[in-house]
């Protein structure tokens, strides 16, 4: 069995803790990612999935319980050294892309580079090398709202991966891209977790894009409901049975 990468022991969240509106988002969640794994979370809206994802991803801060990543326990360490271990561990895609505006498609991919003061060369190496795998190479000078939403998301894939993490963290990667752009990014996730090896966490609604995954965690009410590996299935049968799974859970909502 290959290394745990990720690990969340007795995690618990709650939002307001300590006042009178205290609100208990993640109960008691036990979880295990290993180096490799392309785990999918889904859930009912509001049942904890973007709660679940920033607690294990150092966004946020478990109220009690532990996270590791990559062996080290998140809470033990400092603000400062949390910004620099997120940096050198973690690339993160988002559904809005969360690209800036006013900067190049070069500026915004370089940017964690940039803040880390890497010197300019490396950084135009590493910048085209990536917008080259992306297919982007020809867009650098342009600004984000000159590009198309499949372009805007393949330069938010460069800049989490500018710096060669070993975990790839999305949430709702394909919220905003049409059904083209969405299996193209998933063939694109995909690749880099068969060919590169990189550990991908993600975060959908929808049952086709959890089907390129290799395990799907499903959360309802704070807790881990469900889990469902891909094992020898075929993505198609694979997704027969994350709908089955998702219709399952809408069917007990709706029976009340
Ligand atoms: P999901 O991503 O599955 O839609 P969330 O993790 O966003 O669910 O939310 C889980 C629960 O926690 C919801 O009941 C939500 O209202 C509550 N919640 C989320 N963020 C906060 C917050 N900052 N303060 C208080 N409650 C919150």
């Amino acid at each position: 069995m290959s290394d745990i990468v990720l690990e969340a022991k007795n995690l618990k969240k709650v939002y307001n803790y300590n006042t009178p509106n205290a609100f208990e988002a993640l109960h008691d969640i036990n979880f295990q990612v290993h180096e490799g794994d392309f785990v999918a979370i889904m859930g009912p809206s509001g049942s904890g999935k973007s709660t679940f994802i920033n607690n294990i991803s150092t966004i946020d801060l478990p109220t009690s319980g532990h996270v590791y990543i990559n062996g080290r326990e998140v809470r033990s360490m400092s603000s400062n050294e949390i910004g620099r271990f997120r940096f050198q561990n973690l690339g993160f895609i988002f559904q809005d892309f969360n690209l800036l505006d006013t900067h190049t498609m070069f500026e915004n991919i370089a940017m964690p580079l940039s803040l880390a003061h890497v010197d300019q060369k490396k950084i135009e190496e590493r910048v085209k090398e990536l917008a080259t795998q992306m297919d982007i190479v020809t867009l650098l000078k342009k600004f984000p709202n000159e590009c198309s939403g499949g372009q805007r998301q393949r330069a938010a894939i460069c800049r989490a991966l500018i710096n060669h993490p070993r975990i790839i963290v999305a949430d709702e990667p394909t919220g905003n891209l049409d059904s083209k752009n969405s299996s193209e990014l998933m063939n694109i996730l995909q690749m880099l977790n068969k060919d590169f090896g990189v550990t991908i966490v993600m975060v959908t609604h929808d049952p086709l894009i959890t089907s390129y995954s290799s395990r799907l965690i499903y959360i309802k009410d704070g807790n881990i409901e469900t889990v469902l590996d891909r094992e020898n299935l075929t993505q198609d049968e694979y997704f027969q049975k994350i709908v089955e799974i998702n219709s399952a859970e809408s069917r007990e909502i709706l029976q009340g």
